[in-house]
């Protein structure tokens, strides 16, 4: 819990957050910014009100006297305070509304239709919400995904052995030329260049500190981090020429498997991952990261440590930067690693993201262990 100083001075406006460790000044700048980043790390409640809030909330922001700021729901439930009715802290960061779900389910199963903003309304669906819907979580319009949907199906009817002619009407594209547009505007080349090309399948969900992007080839995972961190787009292109392929929302078996596991992460119920993982890089970097997966849950080391463990003490600026280079987050652990002087250094999701991890598992690990004491002293 943090409340504010009682001083008559003015509050300063946003500080360089440090170490991921956030004042009440730090945190009471970002109230009301509408910056989601922070959203699920603390929560603002507010004492005239008695309601509680995601930091991004867009109702008027509270006088800083009035603010206590708590780090879990749990926290701001038991102290007697309400959910706020406009940011719904409540429900998890990114969580897919069931109108939504059930116009992707619509759309997968026919993947050839195409969703009008008249339809959309027949359904009472305002089309400007699902536009902003899509853009803030996969980055892309409503059309655009309407229409990758359509390409995946022909791709995959392409990579079945079907021609680009049948597979493009099969798709419900109303010309060749129109198809041929569509696609090279999707991936900037041609559909018949592209038939050699693999598919990596992606899938978005949430969690309680934001909305998590997952990808996964034939063999495994491939990529797991949060929607928002940094140059994001960049490792897409570099997986795509990684593996020769082309990124495309569809059924992954390994997805699936990745979506129940890091939610059971959350949940505090797991801490080691079986779902299997794909992989590229130089050997070096590999051995890195296998380094990373022998660090226990709950559990921090430094970057000396990590380059000692390895035999290979001179190679610390190696091994921060092959950790830099890590796409699986959470499951390669690399929030796992700080600096020598307990500073938490970086992480492409931002410090905050990186300091709510280690908390959430060194106070997950105490739980456990209490557990285990009260039941040996019955
Ligand atoms: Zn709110």
């Amino acid at each position: 819990m943090t409340r504010a100083k009682l001083t008559n001075e003015p509050l300063k406006k946003l500080k360089r957050v440090t170490n991921g460790i956030m004042s009440f000044e730090d945190k009471y700048s970002i109230v009301g910014t509408r910056d989601t980043k922070y959203d699920g790390t603390f929560f603002t409640a507010v004492i005239t009100t008695g309601i509680f809030c995601h930091p991004s909330c867009r109702a008027r922001i509270p006088k800083a006297k009035n603010v206590i700021f708590y780090d879990t729901i749990e926290e701001a439930l038991q102290n007697g305070f309400r959910p706020c009715k406009v940011c719904k802290p409540m429900e998890k960061i990114g969580e897919t509304p069931l109108y939504i779900k059930n116009l992707i389910a619509e759309l997968q199963q026919n993947p050839h239709e195409k969703i009008s903003d008249e339809q959309l309304k027949s359904k009472g669906i305002e089309p400007h919400t699902i536009r902003r819907w899509f853009k803030k979580n996969y980055n892309i319009t409503f059309h655009s995904f309407q229409r990758m949907l359509r390409i995946n199906y022909a791709f995959t009817n392409i990579k079945k052995g079907n021609s680009i002619t049948y597979s493009a009407f099969e798709s419900g594209y109303e010309s060749l030329s129109g198809f041929n547009e569509s696609y090279r505007s999707l991936f900037g080349e041609s559909a018949s260049k592209s038939k050699n090309r693999n598919v990596i399948n992606v899938l978005r969900f949430s969690s309680p500190v934001g909305c998590i992007i997952a990808c996964a080839t034939e063999k495994g995972l491939c990529f797991l981090g949060f929607i928002g961190q940094k140059r994001i787009e960049k490792q897409f292109d570099e997986i795509q020429k990684q593996f020769n392929a082309i990124i495309l929302p569809g059924k992954n078996a390994h997805l699936t498997k990745v979506k129940k596991e890091i939610t059971e992460y959350f949940d505090g119920k797991r801490k080691i991952f079986s779902v299997s993982l794909d992989i590229v890089g130089t050997e070096f970097r590999k051995k890195v990261w296998n380094e990373l997966l022998n660090i226990p849950y709950g559990k921090s080391v430094s970057y000396k440590e990590q380059a000692i463990a390895m035999n290979n003490i001179k190679a610390i600026r190696a091994v921060a930067s092959a950790n830099g280079a890590n796409k699986i987050s959470i499951i390669i652990p690399c929030h796992r690693v700080i600096g020598s002087n307990g500073m938490l250094r970086g992480y492409a999701s931002g410090l905050h993201k990186k300091s709510w991890l280690l908390n959430f598992e060194k106070n997950n690990s105490n739980l456990l262990a209490q557990k285990i004491i009260n039941y040996e002293s019955v």
